[in-house]
């Protein structure tokens, strides 16, 4: 796509420091890693949407983030585990609409901390937690 950044990455039309690439998609770090290691996988082919990608391209993307957080690991890069964050959607605060998977080492005392703040537990008794899960499970299967 002409405007995005991470196409023009793709087509080198831009610098990026590289990590991995392949027919489906490629690795590259964060221009502002929140630790040293910290890099975007991310599809070849533009879909702004984590949800548009098919469920081969996603999953690959899951593939590839685990041979690189294993490469990290058997690196000298400081890392004791590592988190994953993929932001879908503007309101979920993707700031580059090419889809992309966030992959960050993390080690005791980096600063960093990736977290929800959990709804009150009453909120959600079993019935409910029940009642969307199938709301959610009956369409699994029509789904790419
Ligand atoms: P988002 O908030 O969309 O999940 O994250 C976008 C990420 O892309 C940010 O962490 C930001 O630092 C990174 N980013 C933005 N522009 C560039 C760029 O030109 N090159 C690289 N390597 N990363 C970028
Ligand atoms: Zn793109």
């Amino acid at each position: 796509m002409k405007d995005c950044i991470f196409c023009k990455i793709i087509n080198r039309e831009l610098p990026a420091s590289f990590i991995y690439e392949d027919e489906t998609c490629m690795a590259f770090l964060d221009i502002h890693p929140i630790t040293e290691g910290h890099a975007l996988v991310i599809p070849k082919h533009h879909q702004e949407r984590f949800t548009q990608l098919n469920n081969e391209v996603a999953g690959h993307l899951f593939k590839v983030a685990h041979k690189i957080l294993n490469a990290i690991e058997d690196s000298e890069i400081k890392s004791e585990g590592a988190n994953l964050f993929l932001s879908d959607g503007t309101v979920a605060g993707q700031e580059v609409m090419h889809s992309h998977l966030h992959i960050a080492p993390t080690f005791k005392g980096d600063g960093q901390r990736v977290g929800f703040s959990h709804s009150d537990p009453e909120m959600f008794p079993r019935k409910r937690l029940d009642e969307i899960a199938t709301k959610i499970s009956k369409f699994i299967n029509e789904q790419s």
